[in-house]
């Protein structure tokens, strides 16, 4: 049966991924069963997007109630839901202003285009002029501009001619972000901690020394935060373990409560004033039902005090997984309940062993072919977590003789 539904996806859907062979069918808190029965801790949580676990009761009322009430309208008008949802939202971060998308990569873009028309329109740069500098190892989606400056030859492969003005220096080295701004430098476009790079934890202090080389140069801060904010880091956004405020911030994944994409660009006033009707929009961006939700969200991660449960478990787990002593790992990093356990290639892919800790009841997915990520929704009790790092200790010790029987 599993491998019948296999088949069929495999056969009407395109090959952009490589999921594990797993069927899943339900999911309820921080567990997912397949449609065997057999039931997995998700210890990736849709790459940080089900932070509140699936099918939160709380959420799933406001998505019935709002879907039954009013669901799609465009912008064309207004809504009852999308100011209160966008108050809440500036309110906890700090921002004058959003405009609502749906998924990250439209935040992105929607950051990209703000800061381009602000470098024309307000820092004076010519036009068609205006540089954008991002990092190594980024990733902040999947459209051309995107992968366009990405460092990741496999996003570029087959897909040029991309849009110039963009500048990658290396990430961590606030002297590389210092020497690449030029009269034209528009902003800065940084993830507080790389996620899909392999979750980077750049050296403590960059990012505060980023923002005041961004300051002294008229150069815009865009923190990308789409996977590391709402509390996923251990702080309400990941800027704040260095008192870093951004000039524009992006959210997503968790802001649709794991059941809508919903994402934000946030920013002060001056730089979202540079949109004007017409500018930019989305035909779902702002949606009623996808506003009640984001407002739920925002308040459930406020209440449920899940930011403070990130911090404290996330340490908990950090120091459970440094006590796992196998010759797999090289090193363990992370921030809150953001962790990766890079794994010594000679020894084992990344791969291998998240099919292997699938067998032991643990779901989560490689990144960067050396990474194993641990990211479960911030719900998480201490007793999962305990359990998982007896399941993980096990999958480990258990790949340890294989490969060295297979002489690696
Ligand atoms: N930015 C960051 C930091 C991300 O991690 C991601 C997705 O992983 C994105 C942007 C793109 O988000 P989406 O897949 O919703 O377009």
């Amino acid at each position: 049966m599993g491998q019948k539904i296999i088949e069929l996806e495999a056969q009407y859907c395109a090959h952009n991924y490589a999921p594990l062979p797993i069927v899943l069918s339900r999911g309820a808190g921080c567990y997912v069963w397949d449609n065997a029965g057999n039931r997995y801790l998700d210890m990736m949580s849709a790459y940080s997007a089900v932070s509140f676990g699936h099918a939160h009761p709380r959420l799933l009322k406001t998505l019935n109630e709002q879907a039954a009430r009013l669901a799609i309208v465009s912008r064309a008008f207004y809504t009852d839901r999308l100011g209160p949802f966008l108050k809440r939202a500036c309110a906890l971060t700090g921002m004058d202003r959003g405009l609502p998308m749906n998924t990250g990569a439209e935040a992105v873009e929607t950051a990209l285009k703000a800061a381009r028309k602000w470098a024309y329109t307000v820092k004076g740069v010519p036009p068609n002029q205006a540089e954008i500098i991002v990092c190594e190892g980024n990733f902040h989606g999947r459209t051309i501009a995107q992968v366009g400056f990405s460092s990741e030859p496999q996003y570029r492969a087959g897909f040029g001619p991309f849009p110039p003005g963009f500048i990658r220096v290396p990430y961590g080295k606030a002297t590389a972000l210092e020497q690449a701004i030029t009269a034209n430098t528009a902003a800065f476009l940084v993830e507080p901690l790389q996620g899909e790079g392999g979750i980077i934890v750049p050296p403590a202090g960059y990012l505060a020394r980023c923002a005041e080389i961004c300051r002294a140069h008229n150069v815009l801060l865009l923190c990308d935060e789409i996977q590391t904010g709402l509390g996923r880091t251990g702080k309400l956004l990941a800027c704040q373990h260095e008192g870093v405020k951004a000039d524009g911030l992006m959210l997503g994944k968790a802001l649709g409560g794991g059941l809508l994409p919903v994402s934000l660009f946030l920013a002060k006033r001056e730089l979202m004033e540079v949109f004007k009707p017409g500018d930019h929009g989305s035909t779902f961006g702002g949606n009623p039902l996808a506003a009640a939700l984001g407002l739920e969200a925002l308040n459930l991660l406020v209440e449920e005090r899940l930011t403070e449960r990130a911090a404290e478990l996330g340490d908990y787990f950090l120091n459970k997984l440094c006590t796992l002593d196998s010759p797999l790992i090289r090193e363990i990093r992370g921030k809150g309940l953001l962790l990766g356990v890079e794994i010594d290639p000679r020894q084992c892919s990344a791969r291998h062993l998240c099919q292997a800790l699938a067998a032991h009841g643990i779901l989560t997915k490689e990144t960067h072919e050396t990474v194993i990520r641990f990211a479960p929704p911030l719900v998480i009790t201490r007793t999962q977590i305990d359990w998982a790092v007896e399941r993980i200790a096990e999958t480990f010790a258990a790949a340890t003789p294989l490969l060295q029987a297979a002489g690696n």
